[in-house]
């Protein structure tokens, strides 16, 4: 079976982590300062804050931003879950705006209209590694003076007009995965990339129960936090992944260019494309089938054939737990037709030119398009 993603570890990966395994250190410790400071410096961003994995990330960086019930983040329904699921964790009401037909991101031209008096933030998702309209997004916020929290968990290493997604230039602040799909991997891991100073310090007070030094220097706890501790075993990991991140990314616009120029002529589906002044992380490699109906089996012939796909996504508010709480009557056009037709096939660094063409062969062979 070809999985539709996979982490790279190789043996320098091994030892950094057997390094850490006979320290003394295996908690949140020095690796972990090390890796927030290699993050923060290969994205640009003043500060970075580690944690346990991209949902605790969101968690905290909703947290920070004072998010709160009775409030309002204008988001995306073409993404995972936790995106949303964070938002009502904190009592915050997600509204979904729908996606654009190119780059399946938040329509930043169908946002404004969603701003209400409750509204506090705008959380675009990079899908697919894909940065979203950034300069755009940041100017409708600066106009209704609403924060901006990107999630960013697809798209580490990618970049938006020559910035680093990460930099938080067009942010209050970024939240990344390192999920073993994502573009490095510490097992479970995540982490929060800010240019505040005042966030960051919120994030590492949240991140370890509330608790920091007061001005004398003792530990008092003046917020209700989590133990969201990242470990030194993790970090050493994400140390020496985040050396390969560049390679991994290039690796991965190869295995895009081959898609393209071996299914570029397949009339039947529709292929993903960056967009100009984008460079995407290529996450996904999403195809989109024109004739809907014909998706399913198209996903189930690819499975029999041994090829591992996937549906990113279902629209959040489709789950059967939206449905029940207050999103039943939603229905949005783009993201409707997208989630019916997509189908994520295999994109990660160690796919081969071989597999990339056996696997553009079963696509072109299936009975349907021929
Ligand atoms: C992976 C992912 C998350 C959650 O990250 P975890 O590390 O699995 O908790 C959140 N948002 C998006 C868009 C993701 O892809």
């Amino acid at each position: 079976m070809i999985p539709y993603g996979h982490q790279i570890i190789d043996a320098a990966d091994r030892k950094a982590v057997d390094k850490i395994l006979q320290s003394d250190w295996l908690t949140q410790g020095p690796k972990v300062l090390e890796f927030e400071q290699a993050l923060a410096k290969y994205c640009g961003a003043k500060y970075a804050v580690a944690c346990t994995n991209g949902t605790s990330a969101l968690h905290l960086a909703y947290l920070a931003a004072g998010l709160k019930h009775g409030d309002e983040a204008i988001t995306t329904a073409n993404t995972f879950v936790a995106t949303a699921n964070m938002l009502l964790v904190v009592g915050a009401k997600p509204i979904f705006c729908d996606i654009r037909n190119d780059t399946y991101n938040i329509d930043e031209s169908k946002i404004e209209r969603l701003i209400s008096k409750r509204t506090k933030a705008i959380v675009p998702v990079h899908f697919a590694g894909q940065p979203c309209e950034l300069a755009r997004i940041k100017k409708i916020a600066k106009k209704h003076r609403l924060l901006v929290i990107e999630d960013a968990c697809h798209a580490l290493g990618a970049k938006y007009k020559n910035t680093k997604i990460g930099s938080c230039k067009f942010s209050d602040l970024t939240i990344f995965s390192f999920h073993p799909v994502k573009s490095i991997t510490t097992g479970e891991g995540g982490a929060i990339l800010t240019n505040s100073k005042h966030y960051y310090q919120k994030l590492l007070s949240l991140r370890n129960h509330g608790i920091h030094k007061d001005a004398h220097g003792k530990n008092v706890m003046t917020a209700l936090g989590y133990n969201y501790r990242l470990t030194d075993i993790q970090a050493a990991l994400g140390i020496s992944q985040l050396k390969r991140l560049n390679l991994f990314i290039s690796q991965r616009h190869q295995v895009a260019a081959w898609y393209n120029d071996e299914l570029g002529s397949v009339k039947e589906i529709i292929l993903s494309k960056e967009i100009v002044g984008n460079y995407s992380a290529w996450h996904l490699y999403v195809i989109r089938v024109r004739e809907p109906q014909a998706r399913d089996k198209l996903a189930a012939y690819l499975k029999q054939q041994g090829i591992g796909v996937n549906f990113h996504y279902p629209a959040v508010y489709s789950h059967p737990f939206y449905q029940k709480n207050g999103y039943k009557s939603l229905k949005l056009k783009n993201t409707e037709e997208y989630q019916k037709s997509c189908i994520t096939i295999p994109c990660y660094v160690q796919l081969t030119r071989a597999d990339v063409k056996q696997i553009a062969k079963v696509i072109k062979d299936f009975k349907i398009f021929k």
